[in-house]
């Protein structure tokens, strides 16, 4: 299927399954090295991470822990307008080797503020794990080593991506048709 209908918009293929698969055992591969004897607790970002975690994290052979954790936003009383909070976080994470599981960073403020939570909690180090990056849209400062794919500032959905909702059970990822 080279372009699919999701609610009122078209999307056409941009990454097939497949190279997703190969791409993230690569990512896999390399997060196995670097990070062999640290037992890494690996924080899965929901919703959008749930399919690329569940992919990588099987190509994961280290001794490691996975726990699931949402950012939640909501409009704060004062005039600072929309606050950041960490949601489902029950491990002590003190002196622990972090690895954050995302889907997509698009301008990194949401990253950003998930790296100040998570470092108020004195983890020994924390890396971080992206499927996609725009980096056209990237404001922020962010050490991404284990990128998998470097995109376009397009909007794009599937393989755990959604538009409104919905989309995020395609197999392939797919770029908004303008
Ligand atoms: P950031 O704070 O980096 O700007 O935003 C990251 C969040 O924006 C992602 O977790 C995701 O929810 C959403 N996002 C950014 N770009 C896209 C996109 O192209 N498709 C989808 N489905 N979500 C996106
Ligand atoms: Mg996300």
């Amino acid at each position: 299927m080279n372009t699919v209908q999701v609610k009122d918009k078209q999307f056409a293929l941009y990454i097939s399954e497949e190279k997703l698969l190969n791409r993230v055992k690569e990512v896999a591969e390399q997060l196995n090295a670097d990070l062999a004897g640290k037992n890494p607790l690996f924080l899965v970002v929901l919703n959008g991470s749930f399919v690329f975690a569940a992919d990588l994290l099987r190509d994961i052979t280290i001794p490691c822990e996975i726990t699931f954790v949402r950012v939640a936003s909501y409009e704060g009383t004062s005039s600072t307008g929309e606050i950041k909070q960490l949601l489902g976080l029950t491990q002590d994470i003190k002196g622990r080797t972090v690895v954050i599981v995302e889907d997509i960073i698009d301008t990194g403020f949401t990253m950003k503020e998930l790296l100040h939570m998570l470092e108020e909690k004195n983890p020994a180090e924390i890396h971080i794990t992206s499927l996609l990056v725009k980096p056209g849209n990237l404001k922020v400062d962010l050490n991404i080593p284990y990128r998998c794919f470097d995109i376009e500032n397009d909007f794009i959905v599937g393989y755990g991506l959604d538009y409104d909702h919905e989309g995020r059970n395609l197999r392939h990822i797919y770029q908004v048709v303008e």
